[in-house]
């Protein structure tokens, strides 16, 4: 199957300004309840595309299945309603969506752009830059690991709050995993193909993604995506000082005290006062107030969060 197979969707926006057609979106993995980092994603993300007149979607970025811990997807769905958070569309599911990203790497096989790799994570050592071991061998692409193939050049992008931020991949990362052995369809491959696929134009999450962004415009541009806009949010740390995580024990949000939860939230990133309401009145004037010139231009939020 093709990217450009008509039974596959196609973007909801195409061609005009960014900003005249902002679609934008929360994209959380159900890896475990969501937490408060992750509300501070949702209300910021809500809150820009909503304040540009534009839309806001939800993905369940649920790809990596051994990853799923069970129940947290019922969670994500109960807190969106308990938070008054109204997507523009029919929130989408990764797992349903797996023979559209096999599709893009038959594009990208065909290109010649992607190879099967079977070096291990014990072959590979210490080395974090992957060196090219198999890229030249042409092994068969069943049971093997793809990875694309990347350019020794510069790729950088302006983010409102962390500033410019480059990369050059060959030199610190080597070419990257798209699938994995065991079957796995990569987060940087579906995140790419799904952005596009539902007319993305912005994207608002948290900094621990930073480091991602530069390989996901690489294979957009490869894949002749436009370019999105990025901006990455500081994060909510706890009291030894490492980002709220499901790992590192992060709380369960609440859902009965999402009125107060979500002051909080807009408190942490440093928006106006909103009165304690329905969620639904709170985010319409959270929307009114936002703006993003208030927000930390830091990669950590300060305090300590639970
Ligand atoms: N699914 C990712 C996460 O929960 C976020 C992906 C993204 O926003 O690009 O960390």
């Amino acid at each position: 199957m093709s990217i450009s197979n008509p039974s596959l969707p196609l973007p909801l926006t195409k061609g005009g300004k960014a900003e005249e057609n902002y679609v934008g979106r929360f994209a959380p993995s159900p890896t475990g309840p969501l937490h408060f980092g992750s509300l501070i994603t949702a209300v910021a993300s809500y809150c820009d595309a909503r304040a540009h007149q534009g839309k806001w979607l939800v993905r369940i970025e649920d790809t990596d299945i051994p990853r799923i811990y069970p129940g947290s997807e019922e969670h994500i769905l109960r807190a969106m309603d308990a938070f008054g958070f109204d997507p523009n569309a029919e929130i989408i599911f990764q797992k349903d969506r797996l023979d559209i990203y096999e599709g893009v790497i038959e594009q990208l096989r065909h290109q010649g752009l992607v190879y099967a790799c079977q070096c291990t994570r014990k072959m590979l050592g210490s080395n974090h830059i992957y060196q090219g071991t198999c890229r030249d061998l042409n092994l068969p692409f069943e049971h093997q690991a793809i990875r694309l193939k990347v350019e020794d050049i510069e790729i950088c992008f302006d983010d409102p709050l962390q500033g410019r931020h480059c990369s050059n991949l060959k030199q610190d990362l080597g070419d990257f995993v798209l699938k994995r052995r065991d079957g796995i369809i990569n987060y940087q491959l579906a995140v790419v193909v799904d952005d596009y696929l539902q007319g993305m134009t912005h994207v608002v999450r948290g900094a621990d993604l930073l480091d991602n962004t530069e390989r996901q415009i690489y294979l957009g541009q490869l894949l002749g995506y436009p370019r999105l806009q990025y901006m990455h949010l500081p994060l909510a740390m706890n009291d030894q000082g490492q980002k709220l995580s499901k790992q590192n024990l992060a709380q369960a949000l609440d859902l009965t005290q999402a009125p107060q939860l979500l002051q909080q939230a807009l408190t942490a990133l440093h928006q106006p006062d909103v009165e304690l309401d329905t969620p639904e009145r709170m985010l319409k004037q959270a929307v009114a107030q936002w703006n993003i010139k208030q927000i930390p231009h830091t990669t950590e939020l300060q305090g300590h969060y639970l």
